[in-house]
């Protein structure tokens, strides 16, 4: 068979129970979409404890210090930011919204990072009234700006340097960040970097403690953060002849995942142990003293814990060309095959390991030609009310969700031992439209 069909299973808790039906973290999947309705997100709590567990302990046994920020903007709720400080890992932040949802939630803000390459003055203001812990600065722009807002405060705040080291990792377009023609951070070829840190340097409310960089998502190879790490310390050496000593070099996320069998990213904590190697040696040779090395992974925090359950609707055979199957959601709760070309894997819920007789694409029901999920999955005979489990869903899915033709969000849970807990509720029409301002004409 294609590609697309993974053999069982890859992922955390993923299991086929006695009743012959998908389950995760204990809880079968058609008794989900049967109490929360569908479409549905399931996130396995106990893969994103175990992600969590495994990158702190590539630096536990490496004997460095450092920290694990989750990047909020592949998935976040309440629900999430309580998870990620009960697991003692931080964030990062890149909106006010973001803030805001991770002090409704009781996050220890002063363990966020501020991410992003036009925060507004209000966000900045609002983050620091908030005790957001860092400011990860972008621009010449936002350092004179978060330099007046802290001197109106008579504050001062922790700060990093967003560099683009020029390093172009081999991944989508869209999601690349790290080449030199990028909207983010402080070009280094052109001497932009260091022409920051001079100004930092003499603004005494902010207090410089390192660098960052993100070289782009969906990562499979360690080369590109390997030229990262060693591109970074050779600037921070060449700072550390002015007497600065930088205490955080941060170099962000994108560890890849493994969306189907095509995809042969290593486990995620690989990428770790050989950054980690590569600047403890590179540190070494150039006598710099060891700084404290942070990641921010999103997608392999959360991507693979995730799977939407879909209910099969209507078809559409095109003899000799296609087989559309439409399920009821579609772009507006998972846009990246239609922004992307992303690609994914399913089964369904009644029969995850029954063998495949056809060949179909799976259509969303919103109202664009590119709503589709999936192109020539192979799946077994199904039937309009089957449930349809798409895999690895869990980043950049409902966290890009949209209301598109009004239809509403759909709602998570977390399932872990056993257990299912609804963690966002579904949208509804109310819910939609309680923002439009209904002012009838007197002739209505
Ligand atoms: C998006 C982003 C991340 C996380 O990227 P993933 O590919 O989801 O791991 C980390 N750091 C920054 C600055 C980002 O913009």
């Amino acid at each position: 068979m294609g590609v697309d069909v993974l053999s069982y299973y890859h992922y955390g808790t993923q299991a086929t129970n006695q009743a012959g039906h998908l389950s995760i973290g204990g809880v079968d999947t058609l008794a989900l979409a049967h109490e929360y309705g569908t479409p549905l997100i399931v996130y396995d709590v106990a893969l994103i404890k175990q992600r969590i567990a495994e990158f702190k302990q590539v630096f536990e046994e490496a004997g460095v210090a450092y920290k694990v920020t989750y990047a909020s903007k592949a998935f976040t709720a309440i629900a999430m930011y309580q998870l990620l400080a009960e697991q003692g890992v931080g964030c990062d932040v890149v909106s006010g919204g973001e803030i805001y949802t991770a002090q409704q939630a009781g996050f220890p803000l002063a363990n966020a990072s501020f991410h992003g390459n036009n925060k507004t003055a209000a966000e900045l203001e609002y983050a620091l009234t908030a005790g957001v812990g860092t400011i990860v600065l972008d621009n010449f722009h936002e350092i004179d700006l978060l330099n007046d807002i802290l001197t109106r405060h008579e504050q001062s705040i922790d700060v990093l340097l967003r560099i683009a080291p020029g390093i172009s990792a081999h991944t989508h377009e869209y999601i690349m960040t790290g080449q030199e023609d990028s909207k983010f951070g402080f070009d280094l070829k052109s001497g932009q970097a260091t022409q920051a840190f001079e100004k930092v340097q003499a603004l005494p409310r902010l207090n410089l403690r390192g660098v960052h960089c993100h070289i782009g998502s969906q990562i499979f190879e360690t080369n590109g953060f390997e030229m990262a790490a060693t591109a970074m310390i050779d600037l921070l050496v060449q700072w550390a002849q002015t007497g600065f000593t930088a205490e955080v070099l941060n170099l962000g996320g994108g560890f890849g995942v493994r969306y189907t069998a095509a995809d042969q990213p290593l486990a995620p904590q690989e990428y770790v142990r050989d950054i980690v190697k590569v600047v403890k040696q590179q540190a070494a040779a150039a006598k710099l003293p060891l700084p404290e090395i942070w990641i921010e992974p999103g997608r392999s925090m959360v991507a693979e814990a995730g799977t939407s359950l879909y209910t099969i609707g209507s078809r559409k055979d095109l003899p000799g060309i296609r087989h559309y199957v439409a399920v009821d959601g579609g772009m507006g709760d998972n846009i990246r095959p239609a922004l992307y070309e992303a690609k994914y894997s399913a089964v369904l819920a009644n029969a995850p390991e029954a063998e495949p007789v056809e060949t179909v694409s799976i259509a969303g029901k919103y109202c664009e030609s590119g709503d589709m999920l999936l192109w020539d999955l192979p799946l077994p005979q199904s039937q309009p009310g089957d449930v349809l489990a798409m895999f690895v869903t869990g980043a950049y899915g409902y966290s890009m969700a949209s209301n598109y033709n009004r239809n509403p969000r759909p709602a998570v849970v977390f399932v872990e031992n056993g257990a299912a807990r609804l963690i966002i509720k579904r949208e509804t029409y109310a819910d939609m439209a309680q923002l439009d301002v209904n002012e009838s004409p007197s002739h209505l």
